[in-house]
């Protein structure tokens, strides 16, 4: 029997998410890996009790998390079943449709048929009515934009979403899916993009488009898939994401340059007390123009480490300075 701790509330800071009335952990936690049917579920449940327990009261999942695909949402379905059915109105669940899911012309991308067919499974896959934000997944470059949103609009409406967001979209679609959302009555939310120190495209435009737009931002990968941590400083770690089944993170990417790069940063978080993680963290919330963190982990020691990091003081000028001249090489 679960009982969530009674500090949850405690440290955690809630940011607002655009002009909303919604407001997000600085910390939030995605299931993309480690929560999938070949994963093991007494870890992931440990994973959600401490998240929760730490104040971490937004849960990230898409259709096609796993493997294999849909499994994520099954396993946090059985969490949700199992420890959490008194603290329902404390989460924050949000999921996603747009990339490949099922076979045939319906399974992906953004027509109104994928994304209403899909949220219907979703829901089923983690027992609920709703959910708290649906997103559209990816831009799709052969569907009307006002097809897509209206799919979201629609799905809202039907009281199948609260919110809705989109994820991996560019500027110029990001203004016109919230010009169209805006029209339908249903303001787009949130963005989804990812972002890091090692990913910064959405410093080149989007972030400005969604300050105007009064948008939230929820970013992704912030730790570089765990590039931006103590992993694979000293090689690659034998129970790491680059070391197992993940097709997503190949040793390729960890390379001589990129990890001289993490040594020098991990020198100066150390400077700073933190781990290279917090600092990587610290990074992307600094200034206050993302409303979210969004991390991953494998252990519940990272998750701690994530929301350890909120107690750090504020990047200094220099220290940001110093990190761009490191990141230059
Ligand atoms: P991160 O960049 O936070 O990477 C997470 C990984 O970093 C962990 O699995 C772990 O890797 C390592 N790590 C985390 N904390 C620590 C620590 N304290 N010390 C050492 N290593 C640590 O994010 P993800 O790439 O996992 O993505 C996060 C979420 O973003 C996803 O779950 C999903 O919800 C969302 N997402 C959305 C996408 C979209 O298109 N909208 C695309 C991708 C992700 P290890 O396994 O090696 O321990």
């Amino acid at each position: 029997m679960y009982n969530a701790s009674s500090t949850r509330y405690d440290n955690m800071t809630y940011n607002r998410t655009g002009r909303s009335g919604l407001r997000l952990p600085a910390i939030s936690l995605g299931l993309w890996h480690n929560f999938g049917g070949i994963d093991t579920l007494e870890n992931g449940r440990a994973m959600v009790r401490r998240a929760f327990d730490l104040g971490i009261t937004h849960f990230d999942l898409a259709n096609n998390y796993g493997p294999p695909a849909g499994s994520a949402e099954e396993t946090f379905g059985q969490i949700l079943r199992k420890d959490f059915a008194p603290y329902r109105d404390e989460l924050i669940i949000s999921t996603k449709a747009g990339y490949y899911m099922w076979p045939g012309p319906y399974g992906e991308w953004g027509s109104k048929k994928n994304l209403v067919a899909s949220l219907d499974q979703s829901l089923k896959r983690m027992g609920l009515d709703y959910v708290d934000i649906y997103y559209h997944h990816r831009p799709d470059p052969n569907t009307p934009l006002e097809e897509t949103m209206s799919a979201l609009d629609l799905i809202v409406r039907q009281g199948k979403a609260l919110y809705v967001g989109i994820s991996n979209y560019k500027a110029e679609d990001t203004r016109k899916a919230s010009q169209i959302l805006r029209q339908l009555g249903t303001p787009c939310l949130i963005h989804q993009p990812n972002y890091s120190m090692l990913s910064r495209w959405i410093e080149d435009g989007l972030q400005d488009v969604l300050d105007e737009e009064g948008i939230g931002s929820i970013v992704f990968s912030p730790l570089q898939k765990g590039i931006l941590t103590d992993r694979y400083l000293n090689g690659i770690a034998a129970d790491s994401r680059a070391a197992g089944p993940s097709v997503f993170l190949s040793e390729k990417e960890i390379t001589e340059d990129v990890i001289g790069k993490v040594r020098k940063l991990n020198e100066l978080a150390a400077e700073r007390g933190q781990k290279m993680s917090q600092l990587a963290l610290s990074w992307v919330l600094r200034g206050g123009r993302v409303t979210s963190a969004l991390i991953g982990a494998s252990k519940v020691g990272q998750i701690e480490d994530a929301v350890a990091s909120l107690n750090a003081p504020e990047l200094s000028a220099e220290e940001l300075e110093r990190i761009e001249a490191i990141l230059r090489g």
